[in-house]
């Protein structure tokens, strides 16, 4: 039965899993309040030269074996990732690269990890959705982060060399909001009862350990012992909870393997638990934490994302310099045809802008001095979208030989240039891991927290007239002194930002940008107040001007990182970065234009219209070949009754 759940407790739901403290300075959130601190992210920490040889010797053992031991070829033709490629994994240590070596594992820097799923992304997407599952977000991470000292003792070293693990969030009620959560993990003498289904987990058709997300009842019967992560043993909270599930328990059986658009080979399964016991031991932190773990979990985790987006946007340009060299139409490659020549300009520049993000996010993870969130969330954000034009564009620019798949070139004797595929597999990425529209409330919600911190009872819809008055007063001291400081900045002093030479002008727009972006979000809570998290639209576009302002800033700060660290491309990294700059700038421009300027509301009516059945008669003319069946079903359709008749 799906559960009936209001907005307002949805909502409230992501708020309490959210981590609500600031420990660290956060160069993005400054960013949001209109403050540019360049200084946290420039200069880049370098990089510590021992992860260096570490990871360097570890992906060139990597690059040997994919070059020699997996055809991706085959994987994309059987939709299979054949064993002998999952037990090689295993062999030389892929399954722990993140696992620091005192748990048995490889214990790479961030940076290393994400150049790791470059290199395996490139070959074929399903092989490092299978690492980024299993590490990224199964139980590796949450068991670092939340996990007791017998937790790791016992599951890191498998999960580092033997175990393939997944994570089990999604159910058919469950997508972007877990407030829906159906699963329920009973409290029994020895520890919980799971019973429930889950649905779309990567890695859960082969999985040896998986981590479950189950609603435990509050205040039931049985007292689990404290784990070593809740020193306070609060007694029986409640709440979504994260546990750790050997997947050869009793009652566990994937009833079905999911197939997708792309990621042709992934192992990914409907799952149905019923009356599955765990051990209390198996709790990670404490009841009700789960959904935490599971956000905390992805701050870091949201990295290994953009990585494989930064490995399809780098051999898109190597494609698009092969193939547009090459290819002659009315009397000159089509390379130098200015319509392509854009094109492949926008592919070099956004490579050069993702990796700079990247590498800017990676670094600040390993450094461990600042807050990243936002920057992961924005890199992951970014890169899911920019790789998604740049594989268009990339499709647009090979023309008919784009569309055609890359064992059907190979038939006609040509080169098996798999750009449909990297097509077909880039799309998800816009989708999982939190979809493009989650992802701009989630930096929405950072983005407004100082102002939710002084104002929040103002922005409340349920807060009292007289309460609002109160809190206006307070929240009226911090932006008499915050409001001026928007007014002007180093971004017009002219010389400002020197050090980084004809960059500089990049730097005093971002700087300038970033005052007027914060003064917009102002203005729009001035003008909606409680409403603003309704205007989704203008949220957006906020959240996406920040994003290019930290592209813009990472692009500067990493030429300059590049330039010190491998001076023989100093010069060409300086010509990217600027090159970037300028797209990005135009983009911004035109996104302050549309904060104000837009159709927002009148597309609003008439998508109510459009749910209403108002234009009906546009879909005349067709047929629908989806036939019958509900959109979304609790059973999988061999256990359903036949659906089309
Ligand atoms: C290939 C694949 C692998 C996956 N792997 C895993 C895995 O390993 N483990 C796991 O637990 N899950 C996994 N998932 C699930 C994935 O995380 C979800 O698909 C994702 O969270 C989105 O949920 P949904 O598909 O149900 O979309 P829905 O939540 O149904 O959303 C539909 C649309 O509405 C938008 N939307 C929803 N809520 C809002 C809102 N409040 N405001 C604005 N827009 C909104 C969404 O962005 C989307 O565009 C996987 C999915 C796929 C397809």
């Amino acid at each position: 039965m799906a559960q009936q759940v209001s907005e307002k407790e949805a909502r409230q739901v992501a708020e309490d899993a959210r981590e609500s403290d600031w420990k660290q300075p956060s160069f993005g959130k400054e960013l949001f309040m209109g403050n540019l601190r360049l200084d946290l992210i420039h200069p880049q920490p370098k990089l510590d030269p021992g992860a260096v040889e570490k990871g360097e010797t570890f992906l060139a053992k990597l690059r040997d074996f994919l070059q020699n031991e997996v055809d991706p070829a085959q994987i994309e033709r059987d939709a299979r990732i054949p064993e002998h490629v999952i037990e090689g994994l295993k062999e030389i240590g892929a399954l722990g690269m993140k696992v620091p070596e005192e748990y048995g594992g490889m214990g790479l820097s961030q940076v290393y990890y994400n150049r790791a799923l470059m290199l395996v992304g490139g070959w074929h997407a399903a092989l490092s959705t299978l690492l980024s599952a299993h590490q990224s977000i199964g139980l590796a991470e949450p068991l670092l982060l939340f996990g007791s000292e017998e937790q790791k003792q016992e599951w890191l070293p498998k999960v580092a060399r033997t175990h393939v693990s997944a994570f089990l969030l999604t159910e058919p009620d469950v997508g972007s909001d877990p407030a829906r959560l159906a699963t329920t993990a009973t409290p029994t003498d020895e520890g919980y009862e799971l019973d429930g289904r889950k649905l779309w987990a990567t890695n859960g058709a082969i999985a040896d350990v998986v981590v479950v997300m189950a609603k435990v009842p509050r205040g039931g019967r049985a007292q689990p012992a404290e784990p070593a992560a809740s020193p306070k043993g609060d007694g029986n909270r409640g709440g979504i909870s994260a546990f750790i599930l050997p997947y050869d328990a009793e009652g566990v059986t994937v009833e079905h393997r999911n197939e997708f658009m792309g990621l042709r080979g992934i192992e990914n399964s409907v799952t149905l638990l019923e009356n599955v016991r765990v051990p209390k031991e198996n709790l990670i932190g404490r009841e009700g934490d789960g959904l935490k773990i599971a956000l905390t979990t992805l701050n870091t985790g949201r990295l290994a994302l953009p990585a494989v987006c930064v490995g399809t946007a780098k051999w898109a340009v190597k494609v698009a310099r092969e193939f547009a060299s090459e290819r002659v139409q009315w009397g000159q490659p089509v390379g130098k045809h200015d319509a392509v020549a854009q094109k492949i300009a926008y592919l070099a520049a956004s490579a050069f802008g993702m990796e700079a993000m990247l590498d800017v996010s990676s670094r600040l993870a390993d450094d461990k001095k600042n807050d990243f969130r936002i920057e992961a969330a924005i890199a992951k954000l970014f890169a899911s979208e920019t790789g998604w034009k740049v594989t268009d564009e990339l499709m647009q620019i090979r023309g008919g030989r784009g569309y055609e798949t890359a064992a059907s070139l190979a038939a006609r004797g040509e080169k098996a240039v798999p750009v449909e595929q990297a097509m077909r597999d880039m799309r998800i990425n816009r989708i999982f891991e939190g979809s493009t529209e989650i992802m701009h409330l989630l930096i929405a919600r950072e983005a407004v927290d100082s102002h939710l911190q002084v104002a929040g009872d103002i922005l409340d819809e349920d807060t009292e007239i007289k309460e609002k008055a109160k809190a206006a007063v307070g929240a009226g001291k911090f932006y008499a002194s915050w409001l001026p400081g928007l007014v002007a900045g180093e971004g017009q002093r002219p010389g400002s930002f020197e050090e980084f030479g004809d960059l500089a002008k990049h730097l005093r727009f971002t700087e300038r940008a970033a005052r007027k972006q914060a003064r917009s979000l102002f203005y729009g809570m001035g003008r909606w107040q409680a409403k603003l998290e309704r205007r989704q639209a203008f949220l957006g576009r906020i959240v996406d001007i920040g994003a290019e302002l930290f592209a813009i800033s990472s692009a500067v700060v990493y030429a300059n990182t590049i330039a010190s660290e491998r001076p023989e491309q100093a010069e060409q990294a300086r010509e990217l970065a600027d090159l970037f700059c300028a797209q990005s700038r135009r983009r911004v421009d035109q996104l302050f234009h549309d904060l104000w300027r837009n159709e927002d509301d009148a597309n609003h009516k008439a998508a109510m219209k459009v749910l209403d059945g108002d234009y009906k008669f546009l879909e005349e003319g067709i047929i629908d070949p989806s036939g019958d069946g509900p959109m979304i079903a609790d059973l999988p359709a061999e256990v359903q009754e036949p659906a089309v008749a």
